[in-house]
């Protein structure tokens, strides 16, 4: 596992801590999204699709630290849009290090060799480089020709300055396990300390509609990629979500655990829907009807989530809460090879070429919307 001793140490004591005062819910990571504008255009990003007036907005960083405070979690992500856009993205992130969280500033690292200076190295400071699969994938992904190559030169001048440094890479329907393989031994001979991986959600502001995956297909997808797994690939992400999205392991979503604030307050109930805005982290704990929402709640919205913002502080959770998730930790950790007779069977299996099932989507252009269920799988 890529996650270093000194961060699990914080996290496990974090959960302990909230188990043993009895806390029903509380969070682990903080969503923070500065902005929404980027400065790409992907084809299955649901941010920004938002208009020019609300893609102008930037949180103040009183405002950033004010939301970290209030909610309290051990890690900040930074999403966005793109957060090497917002003019005060290194003073962000040096109060937020200041006050020790564990900050992933999520980037597609266009801008990264160009404002590095901004930050200095710490352990408290990973930059999550988007990259969503091999050159020619991760271009079409992020329509933009030459994408690829410049996010792997941000990603080496950050390793060379001594920078915690991840991929994120989110899959969708159609994606080639082989090629994620090959993807996979070629960030690694990067330096990178680990890779995140998430599948992808239906947003209803995304413009490509068509391919996001039902859970079924997730779990092939997902058991194809992860078992025989290689010896040098290392993940920065919890070892029982990487189970759960094999189809190992069953959760239920915890989307307190990963709370979203942006320039509309505290999103309604987690980083992907929008069911309303709470002006305070304990009015969004207290105000929204979690019941409503989970695989198991018969939202249509949450019937194929699997996503890593829902299930993964589930798993923290499970994982450092009893003695039976500690050794599950432990053993998904020392024995995490996966063999798996069936899953190389898949590899062999014929895989349409992404591009031919997935032509590029023109933004502006209006789009049916298809929805996926699960029984589509
Ligand atoms: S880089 Fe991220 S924020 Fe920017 S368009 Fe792509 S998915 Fe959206
Ligand atoms: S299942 Fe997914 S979409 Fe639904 S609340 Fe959980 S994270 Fe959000």
């Amino acid at each position: 596992m890529a996650v270093p001793i000194s961060q699990m140490w914080t996290v496990a004591t974090y959960v302990l801590r909230q188990r043993w005062s009895g806390r029903k819910r509380y969070p682990l990571v903080l969503m923070l999204e500065p902005l929404f504008r980027c400065n790409l255009a992907c084809a299955g990003c649901g941010k920004i699709q938002y208009p020019a007036h609300i893609l102008k907005k930037e949180l103040s960083p009183e405002e950033c630290f004010r939301a970290a405070e209030e909610c309290g979690a051990p890690m900040v992500s930074i999403p966005g849009g793109e957060p090497l856009l917002h003019p005060k993205i290194g003073e962000i992130v040096a109060g937020l290090v200041k006050r020790k969280k564990y900050v992933y500033m999520c980037t597609n690292a266009l801008l990264l060799k160009q404002k590095i200076d901004l930050f200095k190295p710490s352990k408290y400071l990973t930059f999550s480089v988007h990259l969503d699969g091999q050159r020619e994938h991760h271009d079409f992904s992020v329509c933009r020709e030459g994408g690829y190559d410049v996010a792997v030169e941000g990603i080496q001048e950050a390793v060379k300055r001594g920078f915690r440094v991840t991929t994120n890479t989110t899959l969708f329907d159609g994606a080639d396990p082989n090629s994620v393989r090959t993807f996979f031994d070629e960030v690694m001979s990067m330096g990178v300390e680990g890779i995140v991986l998430s599948p992808g959600y239906t947003y209803d502001k995304a413009p490509d509609q068509k391919h996001f995956m039902g859970r079924a297909r997730s779990r092939r997808l997902f058991r194809a990629i992860l078992s025989n797994r290689k010896k040098n690939w290392k993940f920065n992400m919890s070892p029982l979500f990487l189970e759960f999205l094999m189809g190992k392991r069953d959760y239920q979503c915890t989307p307190w655990g990963s709370p979203a604030y942006n320039v509309f307050g505290w999103q309604k109930p987690c980083y992907l829907l929008q069911d309303g805005y709470a002006d305070s982290f304990q009015e969004l704990l207290d105000t929204t009807e979690w019941s409503n929402y989970g695989t198991e709640s018969g939202n249509p919205k949450c019937a194929n989530c699997m996503v890593s913002c829902g299930y993964e502080p589930s798993t923290v959770d499970s994982g450092f809460g009893s003695i039976s998730g500690i050794l599950a930790m432990a053993k998904a950790t020392l024995f995490h090879s996966y063999p798996d007779k069936g899953a190389l069977d898949l590899l062999n299996q014929p895989v349409a070429p992404v591009h031919a099932i997935n032509p590029l989507i023109q933004i502006n252009a209006p789009q049916t919307v298809n929805s996926l269920e699960e029984t589509h799988a």
